[in-house]
């Protein structure tokens, strides 16, 4: 009887103190992740009408990559980079400008002091098509750039012209001024990031033979973004790494011939099957330090139960994944995804083809590269009539890990901080692929942010219908831009 009672009273004691542990860190997650500013700043004058002006100007020139590349209209990249020089020409009177990979542009803003390691910015010039089709469902013609509301309408005025324009308004500001940077800074804006980005792989390998080791790139990602899991404040996403991007072709090959004989062995039954496989069999999935490090943030603003468990991952971490797992988005974060993009085969119902296609998109998560997962997916097949290759010219690694907390990361920290007071600063992984992945080559400090702010339906404007800019949106990340500009130069 004593010893039940000991054995219950060791029990209740190990209950108080796990309850006390699991407070005490819920209660102090707030203080060492969320990261806010009271401090003042002064701002630029901007002329709103003139800046949105100049955005919609932007959006009427077509620049779009079309998937196949020789279809792309090439002039109206170069009818857009002439009014990019007269418009800005203050910035090009201060830049070295250079065209590589045909229609990227290169400019080189000399640093008076050679000691310090440049600072790299970046946009894409192209955008993705939108169908100009009055039936399409846009509410204003896609490259019209129309004026409406306090919104500039149109493709890529998120992405990505509003980044590419945004750092031209500021950095011609910052050059009329005669400001002098101290650090050298390059804007590198690719003209086929929505097709391949070989203009932002050739700036990485012009840098690369410079021996230019960049202290940090800036390129599109993030943004701040408001209305997330229904938090309140806005927070700051910093994409401090990308996931890696491969796409598989399998090709199964069988006999072919008259579908009243047919072999026990068909390339369709053969191609289902190899694909059913790779779908059961998920890549290994969890939480990695910068998804721990994001959902932390943001349980500061959350409720008691989510600030709970984010606090305390060393009892909750498998419910945890066990909810984020149950969601597409969050599965995404947690793993390598799987995604059957498109299959090929058959051209008459009663002839059995004698190849069957399919392609397979995968996302990288940073635990797996390119060979281990085409390992990986050839070990789970083990068919030898099946063969497996990358599709051309598609496939990346996962990017390295930026520094969070301390580097380049506190100097973008410290200029949104202080430009939106009361903003949650947090890191994330871009589920996306930019152009940035390709400065890789040159620096492991690559930080995916523009200091726009979005709500959650605007991202899904971003390649669909309606995409608009917020002029009020636009002006204060220009403003912002120059701030991080001029710190940029002051190294
Ligand atoms: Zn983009």
């Amino acid at each position: 009887m004593k010893k039940i009672k000991l054995f219950v009273l060791a029990l209740v004691v190990l209950f108080l103190i796990l309850t006390i542990i699991v407070l005490v860190r819920t209660y102090s997650l707030s203080k060492s992740t969320v990261t806010t500013s009271d401090a003042s700043v002064d701002f630029i004058d901007i002329d709103k009408t003139a800046a949105s002006i100049n955005l919609a100007k932007a959006v009427r020139f077509k620049t779009v990559t079309e998937q196949v590349r020789d279809d792309t209209d090439w002039q109206e990249f170069e009818k857009f980079q002439a009014w990019m020089r007269e418009t800005y020409p203050a910035f090009y009177d201060a830049v070295k400008t250079e065209t590589i990979a045909d229609h990227a542009l290169y400019h080189t803003w000399e640093g008076s002091d050679p000691s310090l390691d440049p600072i790299v910015f970046m946009a894409h010039q192209d955008v993705v098509p939108a169908s100009e089709d009055p039936n399409s469902g846009w509410e204003f013609p896609p490259f019209g750039g129309d004026i409406i509301d306090g919104f500039v309408y149109g493709r890529g005025t998120i992405d990505c012209k509003g980044t590419l324009i945004g750092l031209m308004e500021a950095a011609n500001r910052l050059a009329a001024s005669g400001y002098q940077p101290k650090r050298k800074l390059i804007f590198s804006f690719g003209h086929d990031e929505e097709i391949s980005g070989s203009g932002a792989k050739t700036a990485a390998e012009l840098m690369k033979s410079r021996g230019i080791k960049p202290y940090a790139v800036i390129d599109e990602g993030g943004a701040i973004i408001t209305g997330l899991n229904g938090i309140e404040k806005p927070i700051a996403m910093i994409g401090v790494a990308e996931k890696g991007y491969l796409t598989l072709v399998l090709t199964a090959k069988a006999r072919g011939g008259h579908s009243s004989t047919p072999p026990t062995y068909t390339a369709i039954g053969a191609l289902s099957k190899a694909i059913a496989i790779i779908e059961a069999n998920p890549f290994d999935s969890g939480m990695d330090k910068v998804t721990k490090k994001m959902l932390q943030a943001m349980a500061t603003e959350q409720d008691f139960k989510t600030r709970m468990a984010m606090a305390n991952l060393w009892l909750f971490r498998p419910m945890v994944e066990k909810k984020m797992k149950s969601q597409d988005q969050s599965r995404a974060m947690l793993g390598t995804t799987i995604a059957p993009t498109i299959i090929d085969a058959g051209f008459k119902e009663n002839a059995l083809p004698r190849e069957a296609k399919a392609y397979v998109n995968f996302r990288l998560h940073s635990r797996d590269s390119v060979a281990s997962v085409m390992d990986r997916v050839r070990r789970l097949i083990d068919d030898p009539n099946i063969e497996i290759v990358k599709a051309d010219g598609i496939g990346s690694e996962p990017s390295p890990v930026s520094q969070i907390g301390t580097g380049p990361y506190t100097w973008i920290e410290d200029v949104i901080t202080t430009t939106f007071p009361g903003l949650l600063v947090s890191p994330n992984v871009v589920l996306g692929g930019t152009d940035s992945r390709y400065m890789a080559l040159v620096t492991n400090d690559i930080y995916r942010f523009a200091p726009y702010k979005f709500d959650t339906s605007d991202m899904a404007r971003i390649h669909g219908l309606n995409e608009r800019m917020d002029i009020d949106v636009f002006v204060k990340g220009i403003q912002t831009y120059y701030l991080m500009l001029e710190k940029a130069g002051e190294g």
